[in-house]
């Protein structure tokens, strides 16, 4: 379950102080299927940020898996990311001098070494349909494939929580809907809760629940 109790975050611009987060509180149950829209700047992406543990807040509550994200050392942070939270960005965030399955081994090479993962890896890539283009470079993929590049990526840590940022926001309409029934199968099979920036309202509208965010509050949230 991810819980937002009061949550403020400001950035510091030229001296300036702005408000991105305002008094944000929501509750995101475990299991579910959650998309965010709003404007453009409107703080989708720093929203998701602080749920990560990415970015600190000012005031207010986060917590994650029962995690006080708001009170975690960097290193417990770290671990908590690691142990439950998968990524997926609009620009998918590939490593461009490696290969698919690299990319995708990639978040676990740090404790284990290639061998002991490449099997996990495969299935990973085997699971998005990318088996066959495992050892090509990403520049060597279509934007489609990059991005199942990069869900691959995000269940290999196995999460209980996938937070993609606008997943589809560099991708073709078409290819934009295969991806997310891919994350609708990964919610539905493995239960994984999933939390979608979108600016798409059809797409928005897929999700069990919408939250919609205008100038940094919650408009309204939609079951
Ligand atoms: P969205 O994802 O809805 O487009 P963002 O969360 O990226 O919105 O940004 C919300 C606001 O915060 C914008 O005004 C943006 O310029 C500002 N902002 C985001 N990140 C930073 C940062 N690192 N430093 C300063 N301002 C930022
Ligand atoms: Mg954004």
């Amino acid at each position: 379950m991810i819980t937002l109790k009061n949550v403020n975050k400001s950035y510091q611009v030229g001296g300036e102080n702005v408000e991105v987060l305002k008094d944000i509180s929501l509750t995101i149950n475990s299991g579910s299927y959650t998309s965010i829209i709003g404007p453009s700047g409107s703080g989708k992406s720093t929203l998701l940020h602080v749920i990560g543990g990415l970015e600190s807040i000012d005031s207010g509550e986060i917590w994650v898996e029962d995690k006080p994200v708001h009170q975690l050392k960097d290193f417990e942070l770290a671990k908590l990311r690691l142990d439950n939270i998968g990524y997926v960005f609009q620009q998918f965030q590939l490593l461009s001098t490696a290969t698919a399955l690299e990319n995708v081994m990639m978040p676990l090479l740090s404790m284990f070494s290639s061998q002991a993962i490449k099997k996990d890896a495969v299935e990973a890539l085997k699971r998005v349909g990318l088996e066959h283009r495992m050892h090509h470079l990403p520049s060597k993929l279509s934007g489609g494939e990059q991005q199942r590049v990069a869900i691959a990526r995000a269940l290999m840590t196995k999460p209980s929580i996938i937070l993609a940022d606008e997943p589809t926001g560099n991708l073709d309409s078409e290819t934009g809907v295969r991806i997310i029934e891919l994350l609708e199968e990964v919610h539905q099979k493995d239960g994984v809760t999933v939390v979608m920036i979108t600016h798409d309202q059809i797409l928005a509208g897929r999700a069990h629940e919408t939250i919609h965010i205008f100038d940094g509050r919650i408009k309204e949230k939609i079951s």
